[in-house]
């Protein structure tokens, strides 16, 4: 039998596969994007760093429905600069109202004032 004959014999099957399933620990927590919804699958990654994906991919990728796992909440890279920059702007205003009420001259409500 040759190399090519091995070769031959071996099909590359696809990850979401019954065997694969069955190969597959589902996370004890499913980091899922506050925002738009979107999950990061952290399988085979580093925590913190997997790759994002929709809902139905990863049911499809490990047959296990994600609204089954438990989930927590976190932002994609897409949408924590969305937040960052809604943040900032913010506070951006947040200062130049304080500013603006600080500016204004003191005004002197007492009685004797009237
Ligand atoms: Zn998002």
């Amino acid at each position: 039998m040759s190399i090519e004959d091995v070769l031959g014999q071996i099909r590359v099957e696809p990850r979401s596969t019954p065997i694969i399933r069955a190969l597959f620990s589902p996370p004890q927590l499913l980091p899922v994007c506050c925002l738009c919804g979107i999950i990061r699958d952290e399988t085979d990654a580093i925590p913190g760093f997997g790759r994002w994906m929709t809902r139905e991919s990863y049911r499809e990728t490990h047959g296990v429905n994600p609204s089954d796992l438990p989930l927590t909440h976190t932002y994609c890279p897409e949408c924590l600069v969305k937040v960052r920059i809604a943040v900032r702007q913010y506070f951006l205003e947040l200062e130049c109202h304080r500013n603006s009420v600080l500016s204004f001259p003191d005004i002197d409500l007492s009685p004797e004032a009237a």
